[in-house]
């Protein structure tokens, strides 16, 4: 070895036992925040549990035992007792559509309506209660509630609310029912045209309209509607934020409709209400406007940090099964010259994908139906080609019903899969309806989220809400047991399909992040991560799976501040927040 190598060496050796004795060090700096007597999963691999963990200046900067964190702790530390209880990473929510959800917040909510009664008595109530309000909107019907063909009929709104508009969109957004008024109000008559993809339904005996408008066509009425104002959508969306948050929620991924409205977030984040996490992807169209394109480079550069991050963009490639829109390889069983239809032209879809992948932007795609799907994986891996980088994490969201030969390509080609576990809710609406619609060759490939899984597919777990709730429990427990949360059917649905817990709590964590590339600072509890985590009622390792859909939260933390907390833990002897002495 020459001199100059050995001085070298030294220097290194020299800078090794610098670095180390600093690290043996900063346990003398206390932690900020220091959890502790808990049964922390940490969702990492290498060291899966652990008692307690410590905090400062919004990371975590240990994970191990309670007697190992006790040397985190000063005079000014606080401590949080968990009390035995189970703590888990943040929860991710991988697709949601935030402004809808706040408007919906102080809508109707029709998802609980089983039978037409329980429809018009919701509706009766809601209008008796909101004298004030001009028009009654609404959403969350099913098509099962309406019997055999699935739709329901303005008369049944008209024999409740006569002398007001009232506006309801069915729980998957692409169907609405519009009453008399409503119709009125916006122009509709029997001379109406259809609008470009949008069907207004009309009687087949007199062409009257029903009152039910299909995808686009109910524009027609919700672009009618008086708007809120600034500052009524900014109360609303901050409250929508926090009840994100009471739900174990530390971070969300926008699907689509809120980049648009990316400064109403900005404005609550400058305020300090800022409580959870975003990805957020705009919608785009193909071909991709240039105007689009000069909008999408700009809010990426400007909303690209741990709180707002925009640099997503989301195609709608096709509708729903439920109203026979998605796109699918072969006519529907029950409708055999309609196979749904792709909302953009395939070639254009894919030159869009090469376009905004070299640009740098990552893409999802809404996908139902097994011809959208394949297009989606198809585009994707021309991109792939086309570019030659393998970490594009382009996704394909709902995934309903994919073809046997595409359901390993998810993992083959690095496409994330993007699921919504209660939208597979084996209840009427997917047991008649849904199913129905497929025929029974194409249903058992329903919602095949075990086997994108074993393909070797990032499988991440979102809820769409407001299509059904925000809560992800219900959704982490339908993952193992593909049963409605009244148990059926017994043995559940398609029963292959289910999950361990901890793939579930896999997706709802560490894969969300890494759909939304924030794998290396959330996701798991580890030295260095953001300390995104929460505290819940139940240990969901010790509780039937059938229990898991009623886990409760009893605290959340971003970023080392405590965003929510569960009223009935603040006065008991078990309160965890107390700042306790040693
Ligand atoms: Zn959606």
């Amino acid at each position: 070895m020459d001199m100059k190598r050995r001085a070298f060496a030294i220097i290194l050796t020299l800078a090794g036992v610098l670095f180390i004795s600093a690290c043996g060090q900063h346990k003398s700096i206390p932690a900020d925040t220091v959890l502790i007597h808990a049964r922390i999963y940490t969702v990492n691999p290498q060291e899966p549990w652990a008692q307690a963990m410590a905090v400062r200046e919004g990371k975590i900067i240990a994970v191990g035992s309670d007697k190992a964190i006790a040397a985190y702790r000063g005079p000014s530390t606080k401590v949080i007792d968990a009390g035995g209880r189970m703590v888990l990473p943040g929860f991710v929510d991988a697709h949601v559509h935030m402004m809808a959800g706040a408007a919906q917040l102080e809508q109707i909510s029709l998802n609980d309506a089983k039978t037409i009664g329980d429809f018009q008595k919701i509706l009766r109530d809601y209008a008796a209660a909101h004298p004030e309000k001009q028009w009654i909107q609404g959403m969350g019907w099913f098509y099962s509630v309406f019997g055999k063909g699935g739709l329901p009929d303005k008369k049944l709104v008209d024999e409740i609310v006569p002398d007001r508009p009232v506006y309801l969109l069915a729980y998957d957004g692409h169907t609405s029912l519009a009453n008399s008024k409503a119709l009125q109000a916006a122009g509709i008559t029997r001379e109406t045209p259809d609008p470009p993809s949008g069907i207004i339904v009309r009687d087949p005996a007199t062409g009257e309209p029903t009152g039910v408008l299909k995808e686009a066509a109910g524009s027609l009425v919700a672009g009618i509607i008086p708007k809120p104002t600034p500052e009524e959508e900014l109360s609303r969306l901050t409250k929508a934020i926090h009840y994100a948050g009471s739900l174990g929620l530390t971070r969300l991924i926008s699907a689509g409709a809120d980049a648009e409205r990316v400064e109403l977030f900005d404005r609550i984040r400058q305020k300090g209400d800022m409580t959870t996490r975003f990805t957020m992807a705009r919608f785009v169209s193909a071909p991709v406007a240039p105007d689009i394109i000069k909008i999408l480079e700009e809010n990426r550069k400007k909303y690209s940090d741990d709180w707002i991050d925009l640099s997503t963009a989301k195609f709608l490639l096709d509708g729903v099964i439920e109203a026979h829109t998605a796109a699918m390889l072969e006519p529907y069983a029950n409708d055999p010259a309609n196979r749904g239809q792709l909302y953009f032209d395939s070639e254009k879809y894919k030159e869009s994908v090469i376009q905004l992948d070299r640009l740098g932007f990552t893409i999802s795609t809404h996908a139902i139906g097994d011809r959208a799907i394949r297009l989606a994986l198809d585009a994707y891996e021309d991109a792939n080609k086309a570019s030659g980088h393998t970490d594009a994490r382009d996704r394909v969201e709902h995934i309903e019903d994919p073809s046997a030969q595409d359901i390993p390509r998810f993992g083959k080609l690095g496409v994330i899969a993007g699921m919504q576990p209660l939208h597979a809710t084996p209840d009427d609406n997917t047991l008649t309806v849904w199913s129905g619609n497929v025929g029974p060759e194409r249903a058992q490939r329903a919602f095949p989220w075990h086997d994108i899984l074993a393909g070797g597919a990032i499988l991440c777990f979102g809820s769409d809400w407001p299509v059904v709730t925000l809560n992800p429990w219900p959704g982490l427990q339908i993952l193992l047991t593909r049963q409605t949360m009244e148990g059926t059917p017994e043995g559940g649905w398609l029963p292959d399909e289910r999950l361990t817990l901890e793939q579930a709590i896999k997706g709802y964590t560490m894969n969300g992040a890494f759909a939304a590339r924030r794998e290396k600072t959330e996701g798991s509890i580890e030295e260095g991560k953001l300390a995104d985590v929460i505290i819940i009622s139940q240990d969901l390792f010790r509780i039937p799976p059938g229990q898991i859909g009623k886990t409760k939260v009893l605290m959340t933390m971003v970023g080392s501040k405590i965003v929510y907390q569960d009223p009935s833990w603040e006065d008991k002897e078990t309160a965890p927040f107390k700042n306790k002495e040693k």
